[in-house]
């Protein structure tokens, strides 16, 4: 089967269930992003391309660990074989991590909220990336907001201080203030990413209470003027109720100022549970769009060094699966 495809299905199912031997060695958990405080995830790569897989023993698809990380996908009469990645800290290849594991704000789709609100230490964050850092290219992080933007922004800029002189590209994604942006680029941060995490304006009313969403987008341009094209992002949510064209839409203004859109398969988590997952077909759809409109644009995700854009493991992603 082509990688797109298989890609798309196994992101519409949403997770796998696991068979044969135990996966602790290539078992990731996370504290944030899709599956944030889940049962724990695994990469998937045939050699073409990688996604990540929540471990779900409800799922009508298998995946059989014959062991040393060879796999068999089974969905229904078809068999993909292919291997894990072993994660080095929430994905392959970087440590990506999670400063506040809380959050005071309540987005309708995230389970961050509810989680335990720990705060890792600068020391302890420090080092977690040193004991993988003979194995990542990317340093990445994230956070929610335990007590305000401003104060994330400040750890975060002492953790960039700190892991700076490893010399390894540095991606940030928070939510920000208007003076993020200068303050990352000034601790030389590689590249950023903030959240428009709806495709509309009414949507983002509905679904983030309490955050800004000009603001995001004042910010995501002084990134582009900063940081440079290719190296600013976005997540944008798919199934959140937008419509193809609107999701097109917001795709086009996106990549207009420059900033490459993260296609974000919804998982169904929080307050809408209840919602469907977006389908393989809409979600190869919205890939050609998103293919169509960033070649426009000039664009390329081929160029990022860092975050989700470089992983690819939830998202189908141009210039990077094919
Ligand atoms: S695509 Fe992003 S959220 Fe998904 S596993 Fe990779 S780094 Fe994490």
């Amino acid at each position: 089967m082509q990688w797109l495809k298989l890609k798309a299905i196994l992101l519409e199912a949403g997770g796998v269930r696991l068979e044969g031997k135990p996966v602790d060695k290539y078992l990731a958990r996370s504290t944030a992003g899709p599956g944030a405080g889940g049962p724990g995830s695994v990469f998937f790569t045939t050699g073409k391309g990688r996604v990540r897989l929540s471990l779900r023993p409800d799922s009508p698809i298998s995946l059989l660990h014959r062991g040393d990380g060879r796999v068999t996908l089974q969905m229904g009469s078809e068999k993909v074989e292919g291997r894990l990645e072993k994660v080095a800290l929430h994905c392959p290849r970087q440590a990506y991590l999670t400063i506040s594991e809380g959050c005071i704000y309540g987005c309708r789709y995230c389970q961050v909220p509810a989680q335990q609100n720990r705060v890792k230490t600068v020391e302890e964050m420090v080092s977690l990336i040193r004991s993988v850092a003979d194995r990542i290219d990317a340093i990445a992080i994230t956070s929610g907001v335990t007590e305000s933007p401003g104060e994330e922004e400040r750890i975060t800029l002492a953790l960039v201080q700190r892991v700076r002189p490893l010399g390894i590209p540095i991606g940030v994604s928070i939510y920000p203030t208007r003076e993020t942006p200068a303050r990352l680029y000034e601790a030389r941060v590689d590249e950023v990413k903030f959240n428009l995490e709806t495709a509309t304006e009414a949507l983002f009313r509905e679904m983030c209470p309490g955050l800004d969403r000009h603001l995001i987008q004042e910010v995501l341009d002084r990134s582009v003027i900063l940081f440079g094209r290719n190296h600013v992002f976005s997540n944008v949510i798919v199934g959140l109720g937008e419509s193809d064209t609107e999701m097109e839409e917001c795709m086009q203004d996106l990549a207009g100022r420059g900033v490459i859109p993260v296609l974000r398969p919804l998982q169904p988590a929080a307050a809408i549970v209840q919602y469907p997952r977006p389908s393989a077909k809409r979600l190869l759809h919205l890939f050609r769009r998103e293919q169509e409109i960033l070649e426009k644009a000039g664009l390329d995700p081929g160029q990022a060094l860092t975050m989700c854009v470089s992983c690819t493991g939830c998202d189908l992603v141009p210039g990077r699966d094919v």
